[in-house]
This record gives C-alpha cells, structure tokens and sequence, in this order.
C-alpha cells in the first residue's frame, strides 16, 4: 500500500492553539505528515525560522505514536516542495469567511498547475476559530494574557521577545 503523505504548510509565527488543533486533525488522516514552516522573509516575522521550527516541533511528538512527522523549513513556490517530499495532499485550515476567498483562489490555481495534489480543508474548531498569530503577537506585546490562545512554551517565548 502506498504511504498517504500530506503537507500541513503555514508561517507559524508563532504556533497557536488553533494550528496544533489542525496538525491534530491531519494527522488522522495520512501516514506521515510534513509540516512546511515558510520562510516567508515579506512577512517579516517576529520568531526566526528556528525558533517558528522549534515551536512546531516540541509539540509534534504525541503524534509520531501513530504516524511519521518531519517539521521541515520550506521557502519557493509550495506545489514545488509538495512534489519533492512526495505529499498528495495540502492541509489548510478554514476560519470564517476570511480565509475563505484568499485559500479558494490558491487552491485553484495549485490544482491548475498539479491537479494530482489535493488541498484539504479542515474547519477551524470553534473554540480557536478567531485565533490569529497576528492578534495573538499584537495582545502580548501590550502586555495581555494570551494563555488561551498558545501554549505554556508559546506564551513564555512571546513574554521574552517583549520584556
Ligand atoms: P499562512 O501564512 O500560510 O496563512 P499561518 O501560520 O497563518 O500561515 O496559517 C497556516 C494555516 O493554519 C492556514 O491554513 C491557516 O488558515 C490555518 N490556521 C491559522 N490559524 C488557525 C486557527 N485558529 N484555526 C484553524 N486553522 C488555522
């Protein structure tokens, strides 16, 4: 039987209870899962790539009890490095509307230029669906609690960068 593999590809600055919820989720759904973390040098993230790796990673190993996880630094176009780790599927989370239209149109124009590789949605959780890296970051640098939003290991990394 061949190996399902998938890609689970995003920023992860930083990792949020509402990504691990996705990485959970498809990790029920395929052999081995690869989680791309972008470089994404126009984003200019707080976390370097290291530590966006490291955040990914501390929290993948529950995971490899049942399946293979490879936490892998990802830069280029993402249907490129789809085909070298040999994934047929490219896992995305949906939040409310927003997401929708920037992720229909990306999943479109990947099927036109690999129509064998599949982007799989899976809905956000309600109890994460408005969590976004970017509000998480904008509360802890003001100083806000972001304990329901990141895990123990996140929040303590956020705390550092702004104190
Ligand atoms: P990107 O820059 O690729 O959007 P992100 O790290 O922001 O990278 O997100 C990676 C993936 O995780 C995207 O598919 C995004 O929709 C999904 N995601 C982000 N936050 C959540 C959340 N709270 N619940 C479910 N999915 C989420």
């Amino acid at each position: 039987m061949t190996k399902r593999i998938a890609l689970y590809p995003g920023t992860f600055d930083p990792m949020t209870l509402g990504h691990l919820d996705i990485l959970k989720r498809a990790s029920t759904l395929c052999d081995k899962l690869v989680v791309a973390v972008a470089i994404n040098r126009n984003k200019n993230p707080l976390f370097s790539l290291d530590e966006r790796v490291e955040m990914v990673e501390n929290v993948v190993s529950p995971f490899r009890e049942r399946i293979e996880v490879e936490v892998k630094p990802f830069e280029g176009l993402l249907i490129h490095y789809t085909e070298q780790v040999g994934a047929t599927m490219i896992v995305r989370g949906l939040r409310a509307v927003s997401d929708f239209e920037y992720e229909f149109q990306m999943a479109g124009m990947n099927d036109r230029l690999n129509p064998n590789i599949e982007t799989v949605f899976l809905m956000a959780d309600p109890q994460y669906q408005t969590i976004a890296s970017r509000l998480v970051k904008e509360i802890a640098r003001l100083g806000g609690n972001v304990s329901q939003f990141v895990t123990p290991e996140v929040e303590y990394r956020l705390k550092d960068k702004f104190t």
